[in-house]
């Protein structure tokens, strides 16, 4: 058993707070990382504020994982006590299934899903996972990624989420020079998505509701920038793209953005948006425009953005901050105000044997295998 302290919650509308708790040891296919910083994504804050309305409690959020390998099973071949290495979203999937077998493990057809890094809800003891807000972190071989040297550990971890979500859709969509491309919300996703995009040899627009970015914006690669309020410069912009990748987190109509998009244009919603759009249906007809999902991106796609940042030289945008302050910094993130991505430094949390920290008790399942999981049927 291995002594772990974090930051969790125990319910929605608690602040987050240093915790203990117990993390299962590294089987034969894991290793165990002593964990040194963790990016903080705005779906922490909705799972910690249970925005979804499906947070397994008590959580401890984190899906941007950079830690030291401090431990590794018998079989783990590829990496070596020392490393510096990363987690995204997810640490385990059944590794049986089609989506599994192509290398798209985030849509594992198993009962149980893939196992996401955090409120792993669906693994067979029903127990929930905990995720990067913690001293220490357990992980499938097959799930951590190595980190090119150019990438900083505390540049590295935004890339796992931010950057593989929108890596995966512009390279699914066949993003190529000439593309024009827009990224609605520029934000921790955002402005990852420009930087990638540009470098895939896109045009690139941003239309956001915060114009006072529009300098950083240009400065990352976009060639234009649209304040979503202003009616008039989103009129301008009618039918002018052939992708948008959307990646606003909270309820909104989807009809002004839609007629951003050319003939056949498509956009591509990779933020969750806490309740059902509404939407002109004429605005998909009228143009044969689509609208389309994605989610995060797979274990290959992960080590081939990691690779893409370090060849095109993208970086998140990154301010480290100290584990006393993560309440005051979700508060910022829902504000608008992350400039752009806050990385919590995990060596300021509480000492692993601190007395006067509330346990959140064992996590206890199995990562090899997935014990106890049904045979699926291959088609
Ligand atoms: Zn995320
Ligand atoms: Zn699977």
């Amino acid at each position: 058993m291995i002594k772990s302290v974090g930051l969790g919650v125990r319910n929605g509308k608690a602040d987050m707070k240093a915790v203990k708790f117990i993390r299962h040891e590294a089987g034969a296919e894991d290793v165990e990382l002593e964990m040194l910083f963790c990016g903080i994504c705005h779906s922490d804050i909705h799972q910690a504020h249970d925005d979804w309305g499906n947070t397994v409690w008590p959580c401890v959020p984190g899906h941007e994982l950079v830690g030291r390998v401090s431990k590794i099973g018998a079989k783990v071949k590829n990496f070596k006590i020392g490393d510096i290495a990363a987690v995204g979203c997810m640490i385990d999937s059944c590794g049986k299934c089609p989506s599994c077998l192509n290398g798209e493990e985030q849509f594992c057809e198993s009962e149980t899903s893939c196992l996401l890094t955090y409120n792993g809800s669906k693994i067979p003891s029903g127990q929930n996972s905990f995720g990067g807000y913690s001293s220490k972190a357990v992980v499938r071989e097959s799930f951590l990624l190595s980190i090119p040297e150019e990438i900083s550990p505390e540049e590295a971890g935004p890339i796992l989420c931010a950057g593989v979500t929108t890596y995966s859709p512009l390279k699914h969509w066949g993003v190529e020079k000439g593309s024009k491309v827009g990224i609605v919300g520029f934000g921790g996703l955002g402005h990852m998505g420009v930087q990638i995009a540009k470098a895939m040899g896109a045009e690139v627009t941003v239309i956001t509701t915060s114009p006072e970015k529009t300098e950083d914006a240009l400065s990352m690669g976009a060639s234009k920038v649209i304040d979503s309020n202003d009616k008039k410069k989103m009129q301008e912009g009618a039918a002018s793209l052939h992708l948008i990748i959307n990646t606003i987190p909270y309820p909104y109509s989807l009809d002004p953005y839609m007629e951003l998009l050319k003939r056949d244009g498509t956009m591509v919603i990779v933020g969750i948006m806490m309740e059902e759009p509404k939407w002109d249906p004429t605005k998909f007809i009228m143009q044969r425009r689509s609208l389309a999902g994605s989610l995060i991106g797979s274990i290959p796609e992960t080590k081939e953005v990691l690779e893409f940042c370090a060849a095109n030289n993208i970086r998140p945008r990154v301010e480290v901050i100290a584990a006393k302050d993560i309440n005051s910094v979700f508060e910022k993130v829902i504000q608008k105000k992350a400039r752009y991505r806050y990385v919590l430094d995990l060596s300021t949390l509480p000492k692993e044997d601190d007395k006067n920290l509330e346990s959140f008790g064992e996590v206890t399942h199995r990562l090899n295998g997935m014990a106890g999981q049904k045979e699926i049927q291959l088609q």
